[in-house]
């Protein structure tokens, strides 16, 4: 078990579990889970921290987060099922993971929303923190990111003197709230959190906002950006999300061999 740190994003919690397991009607939801964990491991989006969470399809009060460990070492034996409270369903008294208030809360806040990744992908981190930048889509596979990533300020809501994690259900409304109705919500001197109305989306658009920050970093060495407007983002992202089939395939064919070893 991990040990806790004022340094560890993925402090050991434990809970009470609360009520039984209920199996999805998808036989295939755990198990692309897992296998969406591992893709952001091997993409590069998250490390030994961050996750990813898909909604119940059964119940939209409950949702699907592995317990707290590596994503890139998930298998479906350890994806546990929570209630939108951050409550344990089935965790059998397996850690899990402290910052699981993330999902829950903007589960709550948006019905339209099945899958949430929350990670500390490097090249988005520096826009969470420039005063003067906004993550904003400079490529047609961006357009998800619409005028621009809003940006959650935890000290706002609790202060200049947190640990920046979201601890709690409180921090985690306050982040659904700067999240709004956007895909993509960046948490200061943190990371980011990028949801969609799946699995195959969360996954995409959480790779690509990495992607667009690399892009973007790059652009603005150059001098000033031109940006795509909004009727071109809303346009790309309708068209190019129609796609999502296919990174998902490439990504997922490099890790089934170290997911069917384990
Ligand atoms: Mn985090």
């Amino acid at each position: 078990m991990p040990t806790s740190s004022a340094f560890n994003t993925t402090l050991p919690s434990r809970a009470e579990d609360v009520g039984s397991f209920l199996a999805p009607s998808d036989p295939d939801l755990i198990q692309d889970l897992a296998i969406a964990n591992r893709i952001l491991s091997d993409q590069g989006i998250v490390d030994a921290f961050g996750h990813v969470s898909v909604r119940h399809d059964c119940d939209p009060e409950r949702f699907l987060l592995a317990r707290n460990m590596a994503p890139g070492t998930v298998t479906a034996e350890d994806i546990v099922q929570f209630h939108l409270d951050g409550s344990p369903i089935d965790a059998q008294g397996r850690a899990i993971y402290l910052e699981r208030f993330i999902h829950g809360q903007i589960y709550r806040a948006r019905p339209d929303v099945m899958a949430i990744v929350h990670s500390h992908s490097p090249t988005v981190v520096p826009f969470s923190v420039a005063r003067d930048a906004t993550l904003r889509p400079v490529c047609h596979m961006c357009g998800f990111l619409g005028l621009g990533a809003p940006l959650f300020e935890i000290r706002d809501s609790a202060g200049d003197a947190t640990d920046l994690l979201i601890r709690d259900n409180a921090l985690g409304a306050a982040l659904a709230a700067a999240l709004g109705e956007a895909s993509c919500v960046l948490m200061r001197g943190h990371g980011s959190t990028v949801v969609g109305p799946s699995l195959k989306h969360a996954v995409y658009r959480a790779v690509y906002a990495e992607v667009n920050a690399k892009l973007q970093s790059e652009a603005m060495r150059l001098g000033s950006v031109n940006f795509l407007s909004a009727g071109e983002a809303a346009t790309a992202q309708r068209n190019i999300e129609t796609q999502v089939e296919r990174p998902w395939g490439l990504w997922k064919a490099r890790v089934m061999p170290s997911l069917n070893a384990a």
